[in-house]
């Protein structure tokens, strides 16, 4: 799998992406933010927080494993790809008696391992697509499941530009203009990197909506039935932050209440990588650069002040 940005549009900051490829390959990124960490002599520390609370004058952050730590700032970076969303299929529970291997997109690594298999991709949004694309590519006979009558696609190029070029400006618009979509969570169309031609072809079938799952037979809503031998669920992800109170004030898409990334309730707390954080492409790694060098510069700032 690829990045569907261009190079150009994943740079973080102080150390460009070196690759020269267009568009970038995963372990390549991957790599690339090893490098980065490296460069600037950042050692992560793993704890998996359970909770932060608010002191007198600083957080109090209590990690899953018993450590606790006071924080006079805290930037949340948890991403929006932390919390898988499960269909709510009759049937579809991993290991109950299926026969099919079922799976969400969070955990798909790639189609090598079911080579001649039938895959059932449940979701026809950017994973469902960039999967189906993959599995078609690879051989293997592939099914969308969607839900919605059409598929909607994007064509990556416009005018010999990679159609984020023509989007860019919207970058600086200000959150206010895009209200609803801020306020629920972008859904982007998914990106045509040769779906519509592998449907033409037969290479994908397109399926209405699953009912129920029995064994290793997919009943559909059109009353028919098919057979898979592995279904992966691309039925998106949602932003949770479990390790904030309750009341903590958040958007219906479930990110907290921030003003260019920090917490309107609690000064000091910062999201990075959040929908809408700053701008309409904060959760997206060309936001994420540039909403991470102004946080930066805010705390640096108050460290200072
Ligand atoms: C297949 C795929 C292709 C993509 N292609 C592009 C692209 O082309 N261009 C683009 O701009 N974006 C792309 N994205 C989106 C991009 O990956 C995200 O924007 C980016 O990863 C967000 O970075 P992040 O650091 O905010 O979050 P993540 O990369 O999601 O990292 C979040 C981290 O927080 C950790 N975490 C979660 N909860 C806790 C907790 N309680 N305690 C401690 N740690 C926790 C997680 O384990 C994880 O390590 C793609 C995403 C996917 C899945």
């Amino acid at each position: 799998m690829r990045l569907l940005s261009p190079r150009r549009y994943v740079h973080l900051p102080h150390l460009p992406y070196p690759g020269k490829e267009n568009y970038p390959s995963i372990p390549d990124y991957q790599r690339y933010l090893e490098k980065y960490a490296d460069h600037f002599g950042l050692t992560p520390e793993r704890q998996e927080i359970a909770e932060i609370k608010r002191g007198a004058d600083c957080f109090d952050v209590r990690c899953v494993s018993g450590l606790t730590v006071q924080c006079k700032f805290v930037v949340i970076a948890t991403g929006v790809f932390s919390h898988p969303i499960w269909p709510q299929i009759d049937g579809l529970t991993p290991g109950e008696g299926l026969k099919a291997i079922v799976m969400h997109a969070h955990d798909w690594n790639g189609p090598s391992a079911f080579v001649g298999g039938r895959i059932l991709v449940i979701g026809s949004g950017i994973s469902g697509v960039s999967i189906a694309e993959e599995c078609a590519s690879a051989g293997l006979r592939v099914m969308v499941s969607r839900r919605s009558e059409r598929t909607r696609l994007i064509t990556p190029r416009l005018l010999g530009l990679d159609v984020l070029h023509w989007f860019r400006p919207l970058e600086f618009l200000p959150r206010s203009f895009f209200g609803r979509f801020c306020r629920r969570g972008l859904h982007p169309p998914a990106y045509d990197n040769g779906y519509r031609k592998l449907v033409a072809s037969g290479k994908i079938v397109e399926l209405p909506e699953i009912k129920q799952v029995q064994g290793g037979s997919i009943r559909l809503g059109d009353g028919t039935c098919r057979d898979a031998d592995v279904i992966v669920a691309a039925t998106g992800y949602r932003y949770e932050t479990p390790f904030l109170p309750q009341e903590m004030a958040r958007m219906p898409a479930g990110h907290p209440l921030v003003n260019r990334c920090e917490s309107r309730q609690w000064p000091g707390l910062f999201c990075v990588g959040a929908p809408c954080a700053r701008r309409i492409d904060s959760e997206f790694l060309r936001g994420i650069a540039s909403d991470a060098s102004c946080v930066a510069e805010r705390i640096r700032r108050r460290l200072n002040a």
